[in-house]
């Protein structure tokens, strides 16, 4: 079983930022308010995740750490219906397996909260404690029993740049959750009070956030909305753009040409139009059990996404121009 764990938890961390990915959307799921993320050493020797959301119940909160343990479904029906960003229960015991995790977690009915410490997939303390509502997870020294992933981490500049990345797509991703980003006691950013452009202007600065467009278009089972940017913001790169669907980021060359494709008679500086859009659609729709990082997704039907998002970037455009 702890060999299992080791092997599932390569596929799931592969590094701090998987480890921070995996903690946030699980503050996400818990309908925090705000979250604080706080990293040392490129998360290397701690990351710690606060959140102000609903916290675990004493009873559940070993239960949480073994593998495939998720209060998210109950069945394959569920499977199809997913609107949560977790789902496989794998996370916390993947971390675990290859780490020193605490956990403090108290939910708003318990008059006490709960701890636990499990380190390389073993508990080491279970106790009740004094905490506040939510959950916080302290993530020590990661990989400490797998030397060969070690091993293939870059420096802890590059690593902090990773989780960087990581934080841009959640504050992109949930503008209304107060979210606060900290590195070697340092914060980076600060940012949700609800609006996107706001968002958008944290992560990215001023002279992007004055050079977007609002995109906001439905058909009968589609909505696209969000910020495309002008043909100034616009890079050589497809890293300035984020899509979204159903709030879950996910990488995307199909929609990336839709957007081009809307973008067909501007002239541009680079060739690949800046874009944060997200994508609402019927859950039955996609498919988000494609692989264990849940980046990637499924359309039972593409074209009918593609051409949303093509329309929603052409309508932008145009509005824009009268
Ligand atoms: P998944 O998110 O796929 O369900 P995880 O391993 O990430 O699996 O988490 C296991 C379970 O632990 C979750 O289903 C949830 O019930 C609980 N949990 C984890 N983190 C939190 C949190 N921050 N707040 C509330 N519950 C949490
Ligand atoms: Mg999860």
């Amino acid at each position: 079983e702890e060999v299992a764990n080791m092997i599932s938890a390569g596929e799931v961390v592969e590094r701090p930022a998987s480890v921070v990915k995996e903690l946030v959307e699980n503050s996400v799921d818990a309908g925090a308010a705000s979250v604080t993320v706080e990293i040392k050493n490129g998360g290397m020797s701690y990351i710690r995740v606060t959140d102000n959301g609903g916290g675990i119940e004493k009873d559940d909160l070993k239960t949480a750490f073994l593998p495939h343990a998720t209060s998210k479904i109950k069945n394959g029906a569920d499977l199809a219906k997913i609107m949560t960003l977790g789902f496989r229960g794998e996370a916390l015991a993947s971390i675990a397996a290859v780490s020193s995790v605490e956990v403090f977690t108290k939910t708003k009915a318990d008059n006490f909260g709960s701890l636990i410490t499990v380190k390389g997939g073993k508990v080491l303390e279970e106790d009740e404690t004094g905490c506040a509502d939510g959950t916080t997870v302290i993530v020590r020294d990661l990989f400490f029993n797998t030397p060969a992933r070690m091993k293939f981490l870059k420096k802890d500049s590059a690593e902090t740049a990773y989780i960087t990345d990581v934080m841009n797509k959640v504050i992109l991703g949930n503008p209304s959750v107060a979210v606060k980003y900290i590195s070697q006691s340092k914060t980076v950013t600060s940012a949700g009070d609800g609006n996107l452009k706001n968002a958008i202007f944290a992560v990215y600065g001023a002279d992007y956030a004055k050079n977007i467009i609002e995109v906001d278009y439905s058909d009968e089972n589609i909505r696209v909305s969000g910020f495309i940017g002008n043909s100034q913001i616009s890079r050589n790169t497809r890293a300035y753009q984020t899509f979204f669907i159903n709030g879950r980021n996910f990488v995307s060359r199909a929609l990336s040409a839709a957007l081009s494709e809307g973008f067909k008679n501007t002239v541009m500086v680079g060739k690949f139009p800046f874009a944060v859009l997200n994508v609402e659609v019927n859950p039955a729709f996609v498919d988000v059990n494609v692989h264990p990082t849940k980046m990637e997704v499924r359309f039972s039907d593409d074209k009918k996404v593609f051409e949303a998002v093509y329309w929603a970037v052409k309508n932008a455009l145009e509005k824009k121009r009268v």
